[in-house]
């Protein structure tokens, strides 16, 4: 048995690998290059593509490929092999620094939304030196950046490299003002990803969770997740199986898993790695998502990764927790021990605050999906309308703050700041802010509200860039001031006045929190519908163009793909719906019904006046739903051929929102009824109880 030190980045050729493979020289140009994101050149490259090849083949890999992150959400690879034919017929092992640094896949079906219509069909990849190259599958995978050949982002990974390039430049400029040198600003993040495991064979029954990975049928199980005996519970020795397994693989790839437990749903769980550089943390949790699926198969299961696999139970999340932190480690959202006399902190705090609340829609926008409609507003995750937790020590400190008063620290004895930031408040506020959107947790943000299947590129790269935003705005200001701090005290307390709406430490699933935010002015897109013109709002575009994190070009394709990306979800699922109703439930409760008759008249064969009120009431409520549910497959099928009809993006969004969604619902109620009537054996797939509780 190998340790848990010794299998740790096995498949990753890591900074260690590197320093141990690479001749000397090499290993420090390559560092030097990444440091000071410069161009890599290619006779480095072709050393480092030579010991990465070495060290592949030692570890049995016969291909590579480069993986990257196109705007599927999902990764793609396209394996070469390294062989190379030599003159006598043989052949040699072989990968060059052009290999590494740049690939030329023929990409052209990925979704471009007009980019390559526009520009050119090729696609390139290119290396991101900055996450390591690592063995999956006996593949060796290169992490690369998607683009055109006119240099457009067709993937998710560039425009986040771009926006970590655009808050480091604010984020350093603003240090500077304050005094503080670095040589550079990051942003970490640790997303928490939830999932739901199922019965393999139980899976393969139902054709809804096979083409949708999510049940678009089924009444509730008598039991549901009321009694809070999942979460944190035991874990199932089937699912700690397979959890344990999972965690191997991922420390193999390098990956930082760190905690697992049993979610609030049954059949659901998590897994948390510790946080990491955001553009790592985003293929790390790509690749964790990907070993998840092929884990669960080994052990006879599938991992549901849809925000909404199952209705009536919680769905699945990811929270997104961000921080920013220098290069040397300072982390600029630590608050200290004396928050309210940490000009640093308070800085970057009212950065955050100003440009959640300029930049809401945005956030709002980077979670939307055709899945996390599902969950947003639902009181299970966090409502639509974004605000800011900051618990009330820290919303006190801005309020004196904002008002000139002095900050009475807490007597001692009690629960002073310091104490209550650090390792107190994680706990202490878990319960009271789990129904925020964006909450402060001690030294970092928790951004609540993505879905648990999104890459978290989309989510980082748009608070990245808003967050430079403030800076930028906040660097301009105190530019040239002869007292910095009093300067800052100033810049926190106006931030404070005009953006204090954004700020709610209450409970978010309230309908009156919905009514007040409408008071505040806050934004409110319950669907994804609703939110994505605001990817394409112009005060938005400038924020992306002038940071250079998107063009307007790579917005509206941006908007174009996410909404027929919608669409062809809707369609989908209600093609599946039409399909299951027409072929599985309607024959299915005709039958029951057709053996319920049979039975009346055989009974009364016996005895003319035998009872029959069980089957004949029985038979009749079935018939009668049967028959609704027959209409209502024409009202859908309807519904969606109209949607469809519509020749314009915007208006089959609208319309697969407004008119094939509702006709969905109704066919589930009538169908989910006549399962609560028909008796098991005649019912054509595993029901709820089935799926949640097998495992
Ligand atoms: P909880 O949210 O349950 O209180 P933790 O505070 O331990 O748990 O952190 C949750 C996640 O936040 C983990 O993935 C952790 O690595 C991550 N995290 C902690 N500090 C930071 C940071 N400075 N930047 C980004 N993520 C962080
Ligand atoms: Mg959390």
């Amino acid at each position: 048995m190998s340790t848990v030190s010794e299998i740790f980045g096995s498949m990753v050729f890591n900074d260690i690998t590197m320093r141990e493979k690479l001749p000397k020289n090499t290993y420090k140009a390559l560092k030097k290059t990444i440091q000071e994101g410069k161009e890599l050149d290619i006779s480095l490259a072709n050393e480092i593509a030579h010991a990465m090849k070495d060290w592949a083949i030692s570890l049995g890999v016969t291909h590579f490929t480069h993986w990257f992150q196109p705007m599927t959400g999902i990764t793609a690879e396209k394996h070469d092999s390294f062989i190379s034919p030599t003159e006598d017929g043989g052949v040699i092992m072989e990968f060059s620094g052009k290999n590494l640094i740049k690939g030329e896949p023929d990409a052209s079906s990925f979704p471009s939304g007009g980019l390559r219509a526009t520009f050119e069909a090729r696609g390139y990849t290119a290396w991101d030196p900055t996450s390591y190259a690592f063995i999956k599958d006996g593949i060796l995978c290169i992490p690369t950046a998607f683009c055109s050949y006119g240099g457009e982002a067709l993937d998710k990974k560039t425009p986040l490299l771009r926006s970590m390039e655009a808050i480091n430049r604010e984020a350093t400029k603003v240090l500077k003002i304050l005094g503080i040198e670095t040589s550079g600003v990051k942003t970490t993040v640790g997303p928490e990803q939830e999932y739901f495991l199922v019965d393999k064979a139980l899976y393969d029954q139902r054709k809804d969770l096979i083409y949708c990975g999510r049940t678009l049928f089924g009444a509730p199980a008598p039991k549901g997740q009321e009694l809070d005996d999942h979460y944190f519970g035991v874990i199932k020795p089937r699912v700690a199986a397979f959890m344990k397994e999972l965690d191997e693989e991922l420390w193999k790839l390098g990956v930082l898993a760190k905690t697992k437990h049993n979610e609030v749903a049954p059949a659901q769980h998590e897994l948390a790695p510790i946080f990491t550089t955001t553009n790592i943390a985003a293929d790390q949790n790509q690749l964790t998502m990907e070993i998840m699926k092929k884990v669960a198969d080994r052990h006879g299961l599938v991992c549901l990764l849809h925000e909404k696999p199952f209705a009536g139970i919680n769905g699945s999340g990811k929270h997104d927790n961000w921080s920013l932190s220098t290069n040397e480690g300072l982390n600029l959202l630590e608050p200290g021990k004396n928050p309210h006399e940490n000009t640093t902190f308070l800085l970057f705090l009212s950065a955050v605050i100003k440009a959640v609340d300029d930049y809401q829609d945005l956030l709002r926008v980077s979670v939307a999906s055709a899945g996390n409609d599902h969950r947003l507003g639902a009181s299970e995750a966090p409502p639509a309308i974004i605000s800011i937790f900051l618990g009330d020590e820290l919303t006190r400190v801005l309020e004196a703050i904002e008002s000139k008063s002095a900050y009475e620290d807490t007597p001692a004895g009690s629960m002073g700041i310091g104490v209550r930031f650090i390792p107190g408040i994680p706990m202490d506020t878990t319960d009271r802010n789990r129904t925020s959107p964006f909450a402060f947790t001690g030294n970092k943000f928790e951004f609540r509200s993505l879905g648990s299947t999104l890459s978290i590129s989309g989510p980082n790269t748009f608070l990245n860039t808003m967050v430079a935003e403030s800076l930028s705005v906040f660097a301009e200001k105190l530019e040239g001031t002869a007292d910095v701090k009093a300067a800052v005290y100033d810049l926190v307390r106006e931030t404070i006045r005009d953006h204090k709406r954004i700020i709610f430490n209450g409970d978010g699933y309230s309908a009156a929190w919905e009514e007040e935010a409408a008071r505040r002015g806050l934004l409110n897109m319950k669907t994804t519908v609703d939110a994505l013109p605001s990817l394409i709002a112009e005060k938005n575009i400038a924020l992306f163009e002038k940071h250079h994190v998107y063009s307007a070009c790579e917005l509206h394709s941006r908007y174009e793909i996410n909404m027929e990306n919608y669409c062809k979800i809707v369609h989908i699922e209600a093609l599946t719906m039409l399909e299951i109703a027409r072929r599985q439930i309607l024959p299915a409760v005709s039958s029951y019904a057709q053996s319920l008759a049979e039975t009346v008249i055989e009974k009364r064969t016996v005895c003319a006046s035998m009872p029959c009120k069980m089957e004949e009431s029985l038979m009749t409520r079935i018939s009668e739903l049967t028959d609704q549910l027959y209409d209502e497959v024409a009202a859908l099928d309807a519904a969606v051929a109209s949607a469809e009809e519509k020749g314009d993006i915007t208006l089959s969004g609208t319309a697969y929102k407004d008119e094939v969604i509702p006709a969905m619902n109704q066919l589930r109620k009538t169908a989910d009824t006549l399962e609560t009537l028909t008796a098991d054996e005649y019912w054509p797939f595993p029901t709820y109880g089935e799926l949640l509780f097998s495992v």
